[in-house]
């Protein structure tokens, strides 16, 4: 039996396992299909809430310890593991922001860097992108992370760590209670047909959008939603931007390597995961708006992942209500990249009873179901 079963091997379950290891647990990850390949490869990996300031404190203060811990996460699973992540400070360029002044305000007040841009400025640092900008915000500590090889960094280290169990295609289906009720002692796995049972002394679920179903088989209700999110590759021919833009929700994101990737849309169908022809043209207008330049360049792929939809982007985290050793890190919404490091960290401060590293009150599912 392990010290710990976490459910769900995206980004936050991922990391979870490798701190709870590096604190010298032991610890076993259930993952339904296979590891990383759910909203934490489909996402964009900004390494920022788009239009920060429009967020809420509790989503600013995971956002800005997050920021700060990971150009360190990056280097360490590159020298641990080979695999670089590609953290790449390429800074983010917000054009045409209506409330531009409400965001110089916020940035002064919780210390973030940024500067007003006029037109010469805009063109001068992106000369490829459309004409007709006049205004833009300009956040040059703000990076983009490669979040498949983020994942497939995580996945190399805790394959090398042998505190760690790494089940995949093992989907948890249901919760053994202890007589009184109040603890889990058991998760049921179907594991490829095969119903297996697990046990450890505490359970975090890291299931991503499908936290809240897997919660309800204990009558625990959580506002977790899936929300679709559609993005599209490019390979131009030639670097067009050096940093991320973002115009009226729409975002590119360009790579160390030169591809370029335009998102994203924003549907709320439940855990329908497939990509449409409207999508595809939507985010082509969108991209092309920017960078008239894509106009002739193929788009080299289509996907989509479903978030984790939670009231505000507020992440849960924390002790689920009525159960002693059961804990949930699920609801980062559109942020759960950026989020993760300090969402992760903040549970570790939870479960090893050290000081916190943030208030943990506003993500406290007990507080939030009053
Ligand atoms: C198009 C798009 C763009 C995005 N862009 C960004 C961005 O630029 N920056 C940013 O910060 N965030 C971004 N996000 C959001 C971010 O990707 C998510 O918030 C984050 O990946 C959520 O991580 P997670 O580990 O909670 O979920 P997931 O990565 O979905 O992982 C959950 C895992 O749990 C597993 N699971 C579920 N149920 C069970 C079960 N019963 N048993 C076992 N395993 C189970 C799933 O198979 C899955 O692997 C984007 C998301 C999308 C879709």
């Amino acid at each position: 039996m392990s010290d710990f079963l976490v459910i769900g091997g995206g980004v936050l379950g991922l990391l979870t396992a490798r701190e709870l290891a590096a604190e010298g647990a032991t610890v076993t990850l259930l993952e339904k299909g296979e590891c990383g390949r759910e909203a934490s490869w489909a996402g964009g990996g900004i390494v920022s809430p788009l239009y920060p300031w429009r967020y809420s404190e509790p989503v600013t203060a995971l956002a800005q310890e997050a920021q700060r811990a990971y150009p360190a996460l990056a280097e360490s699973l590159l020298n641990e593991t080979g695999i670089d992540p590609e953290w790449e400070q390429s800074g983010l360029l917000m054009l045409d922001a209506d409330d531009a002044a409400e965001a110089l305000v916020w940035a002064q007040r919780v210390g973030g860097r940024m500067e007003a841009l006029q037109e010469e400025q805009i063109y001068a640092r992106e000369p490829a992108l459309a004409q007709g900008f006049e205004q833009g915000l300009w956040m040059p500590a703000i990076a983009n992370i490669r979040n498949p090889r983020l994942l497939k960094s995580l996945l190399a280290s805790l394959r090398a760590n042998p505190r760690v169990r790494l089940v995949e295609r093992a989907s948890v289906t249901d919760f053994i209670l202890s007589p009184g009720g109040d603890t889990v002692s058991g998760l049921v796995v179907d594991q490829q047909g095969q119903s297996l049972q697990f046990s450890a002394q505490r359970i975090i679920v890291t299931a991503g959008a499908w936290s809240a179903g897997l919660l309800r088989a204990l009558s625990v209700e959580l506002p977790v939603e899936p929300v679709k999110g559609q993005m599209l590759l490019y390979r131009p021919e030639k670097p067009l931007l050096t940093s991320i833009v973002l115009t009226e929700g729409r975002y590119l994101i360009p790579r160390r390597d030169g591809h370029l990737l335009a998102g994203s849309t924003l549907e709320h169908s439940g855990f329908d995961k497939s990509t449409s022809d409207e999508a595809l043209r939507s985010l082509q207008a969108s991209a092309q708006a920017l960078l008239p330049a894509l106009a002739s360049t193929p788009v080299l792929r289509q996907w989509a992942g479903l978030r984790p939809g939670a009231p505000q982007g507020v992440p849960f985290i924390g002790a689920v209500p009525g159960l002693r050793n059961l804990y949930i890190n699920a609801g980062q919404y559109r942020n759960g990249l950026v989020l993760a490091p300090a969402s992760v960290g903040l549970m570790l401060d939870i479960l090893l009873a050290r000081s916190p590293r943030v208030d943990p009150r506003p993500y406290d599912p007990a507080l939030r179901q009053r």
